[in-house]
């Protein structure tokens, strides 16, 4: 694995922070969502067990703090087998290349993602003009040339499974970009939706402000496909996740997160397309 990586040319630290940044919560005994700046990463493995994986690889300049985390939760010089994207946006790739080359691991993501994530094709540009507010506005400045992990990436199997990861199987959710993927376990109903929808306010995302609890649909800046997150949003909420873990803001379980997703899949025109804005 020492083919050249490198991070798109567009790279930048991005100073945004929230309130839950280094915050941790327990969602289940081997499910672990932790907040870096505003994104959130998963740890999912049992504690002091060297089974586990990496969901999403962090912000900008966030590598020694994952790598700190991970050996605080699973022992020193621990590794995960492998880090598994839900999708290639710089908030949640921002660290990857000096993860993978601390822990020459393979990172799995869909298919039509990989040409984001292999120097390829550029996403389309976010939308400074979408309906948001603040955070739209801050937009311009996110990077969105591709990363290229050369051959460290590969695509996940095409039945569904997870590699290292047996219990659970990876979902196409669409929308957001076009190779996102959700993570769901049917024996507890536990979900990793990525940025299909958060629960967060999107004004808040990119704010030190407290980030109230919100069923939203996914960032609206970078969404160019919203006939297909819709679809994907009824697609999560069919599956009646009793825990959700998001891209941005707090996990949420019960009531609170079926109710909320169920109005979100039933009004996602209203509440999650954006009544202007130039991928409408
Ligand atoms: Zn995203
Ligand atoms: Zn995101």
């Amino acid at each position: 694995m020492d083919q050249e990586m490198s991070y798109g040319s567009d790279y930048k630290f991005i100073p945004a922070t929230s309130i839950g940044s280094g915050v941790g919560v327990t969602v289940a005994p081997d499910v672990y969502c932790h907040t870096i700046q505003i994104v959130n990463i998963g740890l999912i493995g049992a504690p002091k067990s060297n089974e586990f994986v990496l969901i999403d690889a962090g912000m900008q300049g966030s590598a020694d703090d994952i790598i700190s985390l991970t050996e605080e939760r699973f022992g020193e010089g621990s590794r995960p087998k492998a880090i598994l994207l839900t999708h290639g946006h710089f908030d949640h790739v921002g660290a990857i290349i000096e993860l993978v080359e601390h822990w020459q691991v393979p990172v799995y993501a869909h298919e039509q993602e990989l040409p984001f994530l292999t120097g390829k094709t550029s996403y389309l540009e976010p939308d400074p003009t979408v309906e948001g507010g603040m955070v739209a506005k801050m937009s311009a400045m996110f990077p969105n040339e591709p990363i290229n992990l050369g051959e460290s990436v590969q695509a996940l199997p095409s039945d569904g499974s997870i590699p290292f990861l047996p219990e659970f199987r990876w979902i196409h959710t669409p929308g957001h970009s076009p190779g996102h993927v959700s993570f769901f376990r049917d024996s507890d109903r536990v979900l990793i939706a990525g940025d299909a929808f958060v629960t967060v306010r999107q004004d808040a995302l990119y704010k030190v402000l407290i980030q109230e609890e919100e069923i939203n649909g996914p960032p609206r800046y970078f969404t160019t496909d919203w006939h297909a997150a819709w679809e994907s949003v009824k697609r999560l909420e069919e599956l009646k996740p009793s825990a959700a873990i998001t891209g941005h803001g707090v996990p949420m379980s019960g009531d609170h997160l079926s109710n909320g997703l169920q109005k979100l899949a039933n009004q996602f025109d209203k509440v999650a397309i954006p009544d202007y804005g130039k991928y409408i």
